[in-house]
């Protein structure tokens, strides 16, 4: 809604006036609410199908026909452009979801698409949106205090859940073949860069090297430089290396505007040359008496410059890009000089190792055996670019896990058995309720057993089937029984070892409440544009397909084109 159309909307003579521009549309009452339910309930519908280890995968093709392959509810989403304003609530869930634990989008997005589904019942049978959302609210208020029952401690120092916490997050994305080696990788890799401040995962970089196979991914316990040595008599290792990074030129100074220089004998020529040799000369004097055994250089090295240093047996590397320069800097504690001249020992940094290695076809410099290291850089080989890119989202997620469960130290069984127990503890406490809210409490519990039934559809067992089995094990105590995806089975899952975060549960049920009552309170939906109508073209569409157009030529998807029919997909 635009200002004037706002500015119009004041009161006149204690009647509300409204004047809307021509252009705009309004929806009122059970419609505006139908129509956000179903907006929401079509965004959930579409990421369904990749919950879980025997989830499918989605491709998705953009108008330039850029291709995505994923499994990951959040870059699903954010790739499809959706702009109906309630999907994007819904959007948002995935999207709160990665930035606070970084897994979970799924399940967040799935829930929050099943609590609109069990509302649109409730609100046939006339009970009020108001009602409901308080229903919904009481219900979400005892999940963190019915979960902490099953939560299993883990300590900083137990490895071997760690990894499985870990592996539980890969599982069914393209890294789940090495999730053995790659979950031990992320645990190293976080234990290494937490520090009493808390975890920064920015310091954990992914390097993607598209070939070779994803079992020779490794961890590199310091920085990767992107540059080969300057000359080839260098040495290609140096153990025990102390760094000089340097931030001017390894070159004679050029003057700003071209330079005259009058010579009238030839000893006068000779003389300003040898004036500038010693100049740099001087420059590999001061590494040498420096000690330094390596030279990171920001800008050029002189010919003559790299020709002494590698006489020296000094490793350089120049044209160093200023992001690896400050990376180098904070990695091994070397001081960035400005002035090679006034470079002393103090300056220089130090790693247990520098060597140049070949990394997807280039050659490079790995700084790396840094004792303390506040960064480590992750490298990710495999097949081609779209399997690494998936690999790369996979191990985002188990870094996010991880991560959470060094801060938090509570995780959960997994495989739907929260979901089971929660929905069997909120049936009681609805019953403890009663009225019209206990129908919105008990609507909530069969909302979250949407979790444990995709999980079962997925992996193409019988998930009415399933739920009953779940169901009667936790009725009988056993918390951690969960779905095993592959045999359909119910079984301990702490003994299968398929664990998440607490954190990551409670965050998705809450965000997904959050956009399930925003979405319900609205039943007036005022917009500047028309709705009805794609942004790109005119085409007429359903109600609230407009910006998925980018979607309509895929066969698969093609139902979001009109969300009308998606109506009893859930
Ligand atoms: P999300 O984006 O929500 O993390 P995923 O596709 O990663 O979606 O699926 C997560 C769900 O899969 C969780 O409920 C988790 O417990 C379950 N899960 C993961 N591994 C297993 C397994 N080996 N057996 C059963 N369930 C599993
Ligand atoms: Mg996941």
């Amino acid at each position: 809604m635009t200002i004037n159309q706002l500015a119009t909307m004041a009161q006149m003579g204690g009647q509300p006036l409204i004047v809307l521009s021509d252009d705009s549309q309004r929806t009122s009452g059970r419609d505006a609410q139908s129509m956000n339910i179903t907006a929401g309930k079509a965004v959930a519908e579409a990421v369904r199908t990749t919950l879980g280890p025997k989830g499918m995968d989605k491709m998705l093709v953009d108008s330039s026909g850029e291709v995505v392959v994923t499994n990951d509810g959040v870059t699903l989403l954010t790739e499809m452009d959706i702009d109906h304003p309630a999907a994007n609530m819904i959007v948002e869930v995935a999207e709160t979801q990665e930035d606070e634990v970084g897994d979970g989008t799924t399940t967040a997005v799935v829930i929050a698409g099943q609590l609109l589904k069990r509302a649109e019942d409730l609100l046939e049978q006339d009970i009020h949106a108001t009602t409901l959302t308080q229903g919904f609210r009481e219900a979400a208020a005892q999940v963190s205090e019915y979960l902490e029952e099953g939560a299993i401690e883990v300590g900083p120092e137990e490895e071997e859940i760690l990894h499985k916490i870990a592996a539980t997050a890969m599982t069914g994305k393209g890294a789940e073949g090495s999730k053995d080696l790659l979950s031990q990788l992320v645990v190293e890799a976080v234990r290494t860069v937490a520090d009493e401040d808390g975890i920064d995962l920015d310091n954990i970089k992914i390097k993607t090297v598209a070939g070779g196979s994803i079992s020779d991914s490794e961890l590199v316990d310091g920085v990767i430089v992107n540059k080969s040595r300057v000359h080839e008599n260098m040495p290609k290792t140096i153990e025990n290396a102390k760094i000089a990074v340097i931030e001017s030129p390894l070159e004679v100074a050029e003057t700003e505007v071209s330079a005259e220089i009058n010579v009238t004998d030839p000893s006068q020529l000779e003389e300003f040359l040898e004036s500038e040799k010693e100049a740099l000369r001087s420059y590999v004097d001061t590494f040498v008496d420096a000690g330094a055994d390596v030279v990171l250089c920001r800008k050029g090295i002189d010919k003559f410059v790299q020709h002494h240093l590698a006489q020296e047996g000094i490793i350089a590397a120049r044209r160093v890009s200023k992001s690896d320069i400050a990376k180098v800097s904070r990695a091994t504690g070397a001081r960035i000089v400005h002035d090679v001249n006034s470079l002393t020992a103090e300056d220089l940094g130090f790693a247990g190792r520098v060597a140049e290695r070949e990394i997807g076809g280039d050659d490079e410099l790995f700084i790396e055996g840094i004792e303390d290291a506040s960064s480590v850089t992750l490298v990710v080989r495999g097949g081609t670019e779209h399997v690494i890119d998936e690999v790369e989202r996979a191990i985002l997620d188990s870094m996010g896990v991880v991560r959470t469960t060094l801060e938090d130290g509570i995780v959960l069984p997994g495989g739907g058995a929260p979901e089971v127990e929660l929905a069997l503890r909120l049936r009681d406490y609805a019953e403890s309720v009663g009225g019209r809210e206990q129908l919105a409490i008990e609507a909530f519990a069969e909302a979250l057993e949407i979790i444990p039934r995709t999980l079962a559809e997925n992996a193409g067992h019988d998930p009415i089937d399933s739920l009953v089995e779940l169901r009667s094990q936790h009725d009988a105590g056993e918390f951690g029984a969960g779905l095993d995806a592959y045999t359909g089975d119910v079984i301990d899952m702490a003994a299968e070892g398929v664990y998440e975060p607490l954190r990551v549960k409670t965050q998705a049920i809450e965000s997904a409440t959050d956009a399930a009552v925003m979405i319900l309170r609205i039943d007036d939906i005022i917009a500047a544009g028309d709705l009805r109508v794609s942004r790109d073209d005119d085409e007429e569409e359903m109600p609230g397909a407009g910006g998925m157009g980018g979607m309509g030529g895929m066969g698969g998807m093609g139902g979001m084109g009109g969300m009308g029919g998606m109506g009893g997909m859930m």
